[in-house]
């Protein structure tokens, strides 16, 4: 039987705000153990929440990013369960009125092929502590330490509809969140201290069948590399119980990135275990038409938005345009590239190509780049007039890269101009028409393909340096005899 994965991802983002979503404790990362939790973080007795504006005013960002209605009224709710990293005993979220409804995003595919994800609703709920299992600094010996300075993080729980069908689009989608929520600067999207977390709800169904399979969810992943696998593994797994005539049972598992498979945790709980109801400490949220309309008119250019704009401003693809608009500095590098030479392709191929494999052989980010953007432009110039062909540029990129200075001082100092002298090029052609007599006659005599060859001798002669067009040109006048 053919099985078709149905995939859906729950991801929580931490909500880069200066305090907690409650309290005025701090949200620093990697702060000493239990220095940055407050009463009201703690809910000891007598204290009482405050909401953090700018949370409120992060989630809606996202929403009015994601094409969604704003929810005039939404309510915060007690989602009530035991952990000891959690010591009110109930974490407060949001629950039947979330402050983000529906939205989408549109994911680009390898392929270049594009897709629309839905996403359901996104909702501000407070982070919980973390437990350190023999962490020096806490416990140790076999003991296990809480460390509450998470607890009371601002964190928007965004929930996708069940619409990706592979580990691919799933991890697309994830991608494209990720890149979103930093884009509009809600979050730092630092997925090693834990500030993207990924859950992934899978369920198989018999192809062509409508109704969805029973899923199973796999929590707290934090890489999109792990998240890939995870799918992959659950995907196989799965399969080979429906296979076997067995059911998949609905239950939370976790993912071992060393064994590279995922495994139980607990049968699923359902939403009534949790005796949700609304937190009679806090107000119900209510936004108004100003608010929304001022936080939107403060959104940058979506990248969406930018990649059709780059598509149709400067005729490259959709899946060119989808990487330079990977992050706000790489746009920006990639405009001032392209109006500096006057060649927006160029500039594109140059980006995605040499540009790109180096930054990621470097492991660098854009902004770290050591080849600058006008530098790169310097270099785009030298080719459009000629100065070097594109081979040449290969080997002054790697020089500039590398800090020997700017194209110009490059192709000086190397002698990589491009011979262009029609009388240099026409002696080096006479000299291995003399030097070759047996290819000449062959050549002479009707076979084509040796043209090939006296391009590579011109080109080996010049060391790369004759032009090409004219070689060419210049080649087949001669050979005729
Ligand atoms: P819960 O709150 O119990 O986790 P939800 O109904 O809110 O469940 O769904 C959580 C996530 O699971 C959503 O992203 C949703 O798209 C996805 N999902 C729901 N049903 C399925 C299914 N049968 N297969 C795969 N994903 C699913
Ligand atoms: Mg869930």
């Amino acid at each position: 039987m053919q099985w078709e994965p149905v995939i859906g991802l729950e991801i929580h983002t931490q909500l880069a705000t200066e305090s907690k979503i409650f309290s005025g404790a701090a949200t620093a990362f990697g702060a000493e153990p239990n220095t940055q939790a407050c009463a009201v973080d703690l809910g000891l007795p007598g204290v009482l929440p405050v909401l953090n504006l700018s949370a409120v005013e992060r989630a809606v960002r996202f929403g009015k990013a994601i094409g969604a209605d704003i929810a005039e009224r939404s309510v915060f709710a007690r989602k009530n369960y035991f952990y000891p990293d959690l010591p009110k005993g109930y974490q407060i979220s949001q629950y039947e009125l979330p402050v983000v409804g529906k939205g989408a995003v549109e994911v680009v595919l390898d392929d270049g092929a594009l897709k629309t994800i839905g996403v359901t609703r996104a909702h501000l709920e407070e982070d919980a502590g973390k437990s350190l299992h023999e962490d020096g600094r806490l416990g140790g010996g076999g003991q296990t330490g809480i460390d509450l300075n998470r607890a009371g993080t601002p964190l928007l729980e965004i929930v996708s509809e069940p619409d990706m069908r592979s580990s691919e689009e799933a991890v697309a989608y994830a991608r494209k969140i990720h890149q979103l929520v930093r884009w509009i600067g809600i979050s730092d999207g630092n997925m090693q201290e834990g500030s993207f977390r990924v859950d992934a709800n899978i369920s198989l169904r018999p192809k062509g069948e409508e109704k969805f399979g029973t899923r199973a969810e796999i929590k707290n992943i934090n890489s999109f590399r792990f998240l890939q696998k995870a799918i992959e593994f659950e995907i196989e797994r799965q399969t080979d119980i429906l296979e076997d005539g067995g059911e998949v049972v609905q239950e939370t598992r976790l993912y071992d990135a060393e064994r590279d498979e995922t495994r139980s945790m607990r049968s699923k709980e359902e939403a009534n275990d949790y005796r949700y109801f609304p937190d009679p400490d806090l107000l119900p949220l209510e936004i108004d038409d100003a608010f929304i309309a001022a936080v939107t008119a403060d959104l940058p250019e979506l990248p969406d938005a930018m990649r059709h704009r780059f598509m149709q401003q400067f005729g490259i693809s959709d899946y060119d345009a989808a990487l330079l608009t990977a992050s706000p500095a790489m746009a920006a590098y990639f405009e001032t590239v392209a109006a500096a030479c006057g060649d927006a392709k160029l500039a594109a191929n140059w980006i995605n190509g040499a540009l790109a494999a180096a930054l990621n052989k470097a492991d660098l980010d854009i902004a770290d780049s050591p080849v600058s953007a006008e530098d790169l432009a310097g270099l785009m110039a030298r080719i459009k007039d000629n100065t070097i062909s594109g081979k040449i540029a290969k080997q002054v990129f790697e020089a500039m890269w590398a800090g020997d200075g700017d194209a110009d001082e490059v192709i000086a100092a190397k002698g990589l101009k491009q011979i262009t002298d029609t009388g240099a090029i026409e002696a080096m052609i006479d000299e291995i028409i003399v030097d070759n007599p047996g290819q000449v006659a062959q050549y002479r005599a009707g076979k084509d393909k040796l043209f090939g060859f006296f391009v590579g001798q011109v080109m080996k002669q010049s060391q790369g340096k004759a032009n090409p067009q004219q070689v060419n040109a210049l080649l087949k006048e001669k050979l005729k005899g």
